[in-house]
């Protein structure tokens, strides 16, 4: 079973922000910016590659999921990031699909990370 499965079934802990019956909201291990929080739809599909059409839903709920959190979180007005990496060379260490939300900077910190 893969980690984020395992973190779903309570096997491994996170510190969990959100959940409901399909995602799962999470606090990244290693946050790469103030706020970075980790949206995991609780089924299994490694990765955008390995998307159904019957995922379609799912996928339109994953970032209405992310919108809560961002409001939640005070970042709508300010403005956040959502990343999703697909494969190895992209930079995706766990095949569970997930969705980055990253945000919370100071203005200066900003800049620095902007493409
Ligand atoms: P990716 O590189 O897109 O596959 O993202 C995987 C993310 O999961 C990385 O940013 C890791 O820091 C994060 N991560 C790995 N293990 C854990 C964990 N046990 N709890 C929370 N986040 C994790
Ligand atoms: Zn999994």
């Amino acid at each position: 079973m893969c980690l984020f499965c395992k973190i779903v079934n309570k096997e491994s802990s996170a510190d969990i922000v959100y959940k409901n019956d399909k995602f799962l909201v999470f606090k990244d291990i290693q946050p790469k910016a103030p706020i970075h929080l980790l949206i995991v739809p609780k089924k299994h599909i490694p990765s955008i590659n390995h998307l159904n059409l019957q995922d379609k839903e799912l996928i339109g709920e994953m970032f209405l999921v992310a919108q809560t959190i961002a409001k939640n979180q005070g970042l709508n007005k300010k403005g956040y990031r959502l990343i999703i990496n697909v494969g190895k060379e992209a930079g995706q260490i766990i095949d569970h699909l997930h969705l980055h939300l990253l945000g919370g900077w100071e203005r200066s910190e900003k800049l620095k990370v902007k493409n």
